[in-house]
């Protein structure tokens, strides 16, 4: 049997594309059209040799395979017995898992992050400070003249964003490409700098400097010096002019920015450029969030918490203080005694010194494939891919909330994030004797 699914969210970058057609035979993704070259990678390689089908208990150094009642029996009594267990990754799952998420590290008394704690935290910190003037991605494909990329390489880290929604896009009122300027700022002639009208090559780590000079350039001031940031002063007041004088900007800003020196600072001096300039224009700012429901691991957990990650219940209710609550000083510092990883592999990511810690805890990894965060877990509990062999929610880099669809069966046994998450939250709450108080 043969059928084509229209309207398929892709699950990979934040640019959430709902524009894919899957075409389905004998239960098998035989062709993805529309899709980029990362994405199609992902619909032709998922059920690859690192594929895990089985759960498994680590037992005197050696993984054995189990039921998945036994790894969920023993993923519980690992958390229940804990005092200070973490939650960490869930930018690669369902909001309805994120969740059941956070249910469980209330029910824990432990602390839920995210990975925005180690991507775009400083850029949530800075919305703290200043506030944020955003909007969709349609209505920057609709009527955006000005677009800015701000240490941000799409080309490669969100392949359709420029066709979908900015400089390609045929919008409402924009529809072609001599519409619209493109500007990019970064560090080093990036593949979209080579596309950019104008390319600024900013000082590495001082993005700070530059955005304070354009600031004083928009508000008319003078700037006694030659060069900011190794920009020529003649260029920073130049690029304040098309700012200025454009009928609807947006400065998409990436890790280039939010992670060099300064970090949320840079960001506060961004958001601040941006409230400037509405009020001689209209001009939006929007981050570049990387994996497909990062910004929904933001959104679920402020819903249920009023904190968008490193969220702390050990005080029996909700503390927020990144520095303190964020995974890797928890980490760093020996705190935590278990943890759970739910899509995300920190053994390959994080700080030597934030890994040797979980080397010593009893890790539990929930995750469809193996990765070197499973090598050095106690329990792995395989699920279904997201978006490909499980439904759910996930929300766009601009917060918008998409329905990613079941497209094909997945190997047998296997369940969602959501099932998974939902059974160890019962049968931890069975094992703290709280189960009535939680009901
Ligand atoms: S740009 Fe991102 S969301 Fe869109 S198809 Fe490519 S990987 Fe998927």
């Amino acid at each position: 049997m043969e059928e084509t699914i229209h309207n398929v969210v892709c699950t990979v970058c934040g640019c959430c594309c709902d524009d894919l057609e899957v075409k389905i035979k004998d239960g098998r993704i035989v062709e993805v059209k529309n899709a980029c070259a990362v994405s199609l990678s992902k619909f032709q390689n998922y059920n690859n040799e690192e594929r895990i089908v089985k759960p498994m208990i680590k037992k005197n150094g050696e993984f054995k395979e189990c039921s998945f009642e036994e790894a969920i029996k023993e993923a519980s009594i690992i958390l229940a017995e804990s005092e200070y267990p973490l939650i960490y990754g869930l930018s690669l799952t369902t909001t309805e898992a994120i969740s059941k998420a956070v249910e469980l590290a209330e029910a824990l008394g432990g602390v839920i992050d995210n990975t925005t704690s180690v991507c775009h935290g400083p850029s949530l910190i800075g919305v703290h400070d200043i506030g944020v003037v955003t909007c969709t991605l349609g209505e920057v494909k609709n009527r955006a003249d000005l677009i800015i990329y701000w240490g941000s390489n799409p080309v490669f880290s969100h392949p359709r964003h420029l066709t979908r929604y900015t400089v390609f896009s045929k919008g409402k009122f924009r529809k072609e490409r001599k519409e619209r300027k493109l500007i990019v700022v970064d560090v080093r002639r990036t593949a979209t700098a080579k596309m950019a009208d104008i390319f600024i090559q900013v000082a590495p780590n001082q993005d700070y400097e530059l955005l304070s000079a354009l600031r004083m350039a928009i508000k008319g001031e003078e700037i006694y010096l030659d060069e900011v940031a190794g920009v020529p002063v003649n260029k920073i007041e130049e690029l304040a002019d098309l700012m200025v004088s454009c009928e609807f900007g947006i400065l998409f800003f990436g890790l280039g920015l939010t992670m060099s020196l300064g970090k949320s600072r840079n960001i506060d001096a961004a958001l601040s450029l941006v409230r400037d300039l509405n009020e001689k224009t209209k001009f939006l700012i929007m981050p570049m969030r990387g994996h497909y429901n990062v910004t929904g691991a933001n959104e679920a957990i402020a819903w249920q918490t009023g904190y968008p990650f490193a969220v702390d219940f050990s005080q029996g209710y909700p503390r927020y203080n990144p520095g303190e609550t964020t995974i890797i000083d928890i980490l760093n510092r020996g705190e935590c005694d278990a943890a759970l990883i739910i899509g995300s592999d920190p053994a390959a990511h994080f700080p030597v010194s934030a890994i040797k810690h979980l080397t010593k805890i009893p890790v539990i990894i929930i995750d469809p494939h193996k990765n070197a965060t499973t090598l050095i877990s106690k329990v792995v509990i395989p699920t279904a891919i997201t978006g490909i062999e499980a439904e759910g929610t996930v929300y766009r880099m601009d917060g918008v909330p998409l329905e990613c669809k079941k497209l094909v069966e997945p190997p047998s046994g296997l369940k969602s994030d959501e099932e998974i998450l939902t059974e160890i939250l019962m049968s931890v709450k069975k094992l703290k004797g709280e189960e009535k108080l939680y009901e």
